[in-house]
Order: C-alpha cells, then sequence, then structure tokens
C-alpha cells in the first residue's frame, strides 16, 4: 500500500497520496488548485540508496584486488 509524495509545479503544493498503479499516478491531482501537473517526489529511502552506493562503490574497488595489476 504505497503513499507517495507530490509536489504540484503550478502552485508547488507538497501533498501525500495513496496510489494504487503506476497508471493511478498519472491521474493524481493538486489539492490545493486541481492541476494534473504534478511530480511525483523521491522518497528519502531513495536518497538513503543513493549514500549507500557512495560508499558500497569506493568498498567495491577496495575489495576488487583480484587484477593484482597495481
Ligand atoms: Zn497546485
Amino acid at each position: 500500500m504505497p503513499i507517495y509524495e507530490f509536489a504540484c509545479q503550478n502552485c508547488a503544493t507538497p501533498f501525500e497520496k495513496f496510489v494504487r498503479s503506476f497508471s493511478a499516478v498519472e491521474a493524481v491531482k493538486c489539492p490545493e488548485c486541481g492541476s494534473a501537473d504534478v511530480e511525483r517526489q523521491v522518497s528519502t529511502f531513495a536518497s538513503h540508496v543513493k549514500g549507500g552506493s557512495s560508499a558500497y562503490a569506493s568498498g567495491t574497488t577496495g575489495s576488487t584486488c583480484s587484477t593484482g595489476g597495481l
């Protein structure tokens, strides 16, 4: 049961909406001005993965010594 965060591109109002499917995302409208020009926001989970990915990449580089080239 995902609840996505949206931000209206017309009046910049952030809001949350329960979305059952990707097609339902297209039908989401701003509760303030009724504009359909809304954009789904990147969740905090995604930003967490982004930070973890960077650390993982550096860790992978350090553990990848099987080549022995250097
Ligand atoms: Zn709006």
